[in-house]
């Protein structure tokens, strides 16, 4: 439009400094897309595999049932890796898919206590923290798609429970406001330091690698939790005090 008519009518180095950076761009565009694309394929040629040998493992850990320790333990290590690296790859395909638009949404009504109720649940049954809800209003509408709402809230439960101490509570906060519904997960951790708080939702980024490192995760988490709750059109941020705990809070349309 007005940006052509410009270049149409400027002097010729101008109109060629144009075409030079037109075409940087278009190649620049074209590199992103290949290694979104090579992310996605390594992703998924590695994931295949992968999930085979963790089969053969868990099969193998179920049938046989005269295994010395250091063999069972060793299965079990290996098993578990497995598990964690299929999940990274799931993460990273997941993200490939968002960044070029496949990503899709399979948005439905909900009533967000009875969502968030089933997902307690299911947290329930791979840790015994105490996870309590608080609601101030029933039943809240919501919008989602039902398997990605899933997967932010256990990603969300997890983190707060990896990081904070095993006897302080995790609570889970409902509420409408206006045509937003607010839910909130608290806990009483460590807390993220103010410089790290707007860059935690970055991919890879760990604030205390030392620290994190013991939990096993490898950084995408919150990323991906970002993307997904913005692909349902909605918004996450973050408060924590050093110390004290933090608080996520996801805002989704009802
Ligand atoms: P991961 O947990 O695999 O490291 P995430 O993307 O989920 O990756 O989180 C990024 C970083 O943010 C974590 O390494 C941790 O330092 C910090 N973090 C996330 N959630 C919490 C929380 N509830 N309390 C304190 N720190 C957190």
């Amino acid at each position: 439009g007005k940006a052509q008519l410009y270049v149409d009518n400027a002097p010729s180095e101008v109109k060629e400094l144009a075409q030079t950076l037109t075409m940087l761009l278009s190649r620049l565009s074209q590199s992103w897309e290949q290694e979104r694309e090579f992310v996605s394929n390594v992703s998924h040629e590695l994931r295949t595999p992968l999930t085979i040998v963790h089969g053969y493992l868990q099969s193998v850990l179920r049938r046989q049932n005269n295994l010395t320790e250091i063999q069972q333990e060793a299965l079990e290590t290996a098993a578990s890796e497995a598990e964690r690296t299929i999940r990274l790859l799931q993460d990273l395909l997941d993200l490939a898919r968002a960044d070029s638009g496949y990503l899709n949404f399979q948005m439905k009504s909900y009533v967000l206590n009875d969502l968030v109720e089933e997902v307690v649940v299911m947290a329930q049954k791979y840790s015994d923290r105490l996870i309590t809800i608080e609601s101030t209003a029933y039943p809240i509408e919501v919008k989602i798609d039902y398997s990605r709402f899933k997967q932010i809230l256990l990603n969300l439960i997890d983190n707060a429970i990896k990081y904070s101490e095993a006897s302080t509570p995790i609570i889970l906060k409902l509420n409408q406001f206006h045509d937003k519904a607010i839910i909130q997960i608290c806990d009483k951790g460590y807390g993220i330091p103010l410089q790290h708080q707007t860059r935690i939702f970055e991919r890879f980024y760990r604030v205390d690698e030392s620290r994190s490192h013991a939990t096993g995760g490898c950084g995408l988490g919150l990323s991906i939790v970002k993307t997904l709750v913005e692909g349902m059109g909605g918004s996450v941020s973050v408060q924590s005090k050093l110390g004290e705990g933090s608080v996520f809070t996801i805002t989704l349309l009802t």
